[in-house]
């Protein structure tokens, strides 16, 4: 039976991002803004990096490429999923993302659809999802005439919450907000509005029109987490189960050892919280991991939280 693969996060310095991600959980960064950890990343960009074990040094991409059994089922030559921590201090700009189809015809990429688990938040802190236009041309009117607190949706948001964010949804992550986000793997966004911001002296660019164009109106919110499932020494939610990925998110205090379930495709597996010994490695939180596609379950004892997630 093949290894877990633990992946060394890719930390990104950006202008909205702060210092959590090396206080918390103590990652390398480069300086005081790191808004990002891609902790399982298949992007030429920023790949990530196996630590462990027999493919120690090779990065995700080596890996698709080389032993892509270890993986499943996968179409295409990318790793399908990308996870990041996001350590927002400052607003992210509103944007959206186009689906699958929009994105192939217009991008020749790939769409994106997200979704975000809540780690940590300040209080009173809040996001954007959504928005309050009935029609296309309400929606257009209020964009061309800036009317921005009449058309987004601000939420507030609480340690723990979960959002599902399908393409076409205006979203954005808002100040004092740690999140885990799980997505497509693709960048393709269209930013809608940016708090009239400047970097280096000019405004970053936006995307009207393409924005009206993949925005469906009137909103449609998707509730998707499932009720918890209690069982000797753990508590498991599905978060969200849709044709693109399947998130869980699993709590397990036990002294004796749980049996976590995987299909065959791989796991990947994102600790949040606490320490535990999972198929006999030493794991706690801040660590990522993808489970091969032929390991069936994992094996976990410990004061552990995760999420997990495969297509
Ligand atoms: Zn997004």
């Amino acid at each position: 039976m093949s290894e877990l693969l633990f992946m060394k996060p890719f930390c990104r310095e950006v202008i909205w991002g702060g210092t959590a991600l090396h206080e918390k959980y103590g990652y390398e960064t480069q300086g005081d803004h790191t808004g990002e950890a891609w902790v399982v990343s298949d992007r030429p960009e920023g790949q990530s990096v196996v630590t462990r074990g027999k493919y120690a040094g090779k990065t995700l991409k080596d890996l698709m490429k080389e032993h892509k059994e270890l993986f499943g089922d996968i179409d295409g030559e990318e790793f399908p999923l990308l996870i990041k921590l996001i350590d927002a201090h400052d607003h992210l700009s509103v944007q959206v993302h186009p689906d699958d189809e929009y994105a192939r015809v217009h991008e020749n990429d790939r769409g994106k659809t997200e979704c975000w688990y809540i780690v940590d938040c300040a209080e009173n802190a809040d996001i954007v999802i959504g928005h309050k236009a009935q029609t296309k041309e309400e929606l257009t009117a209020m964009i061309r005439e800036e009317r921005w607190d009449d058309l987004i949706n601000v939420m507030p948001i609480h340690k723990g919450d979960f959002f599902f964010i399908p393409s076409g949804t205006v979203h954005a992550v808002r100040r004092g907000t740690l999140i885990l986000e799980v997505q497509q793997n693709c960048n393709l966004t269209y930013r809608l509005y940016d708090y009239g911001r400047l970097q280096d002296g000019k405004p970053r660019e936006l995307h009207i029109d393409k924005s009206i164009d993949v925005i469906p109106c009137p909103q449609v919110y998707h509730g998707t987490e499932e009720e918890p499932v209690k069982g000797e020494g753990f508590t498991r939610q599905i978060l969200v189960s849709c044709p693109l990925f399947e998130v869980e998110k699993w709590e397990i205090s036990s002294e004796t050892e749980v049996k976590v379930p995987k299909n065959n495709s791989f796991l990947a597996v994102n600790v949040l919280e606490g320490k535990g010994m999972i198929n006999g490695e030493p794991v706690e939180e801040g660590e990522h991991f993808i489970a091969p596609a032929d390991i069936t379950e994992l094996t976990v004892k410990g004061n552990i939280m995760f999420i997990t997630s495969h297509i």
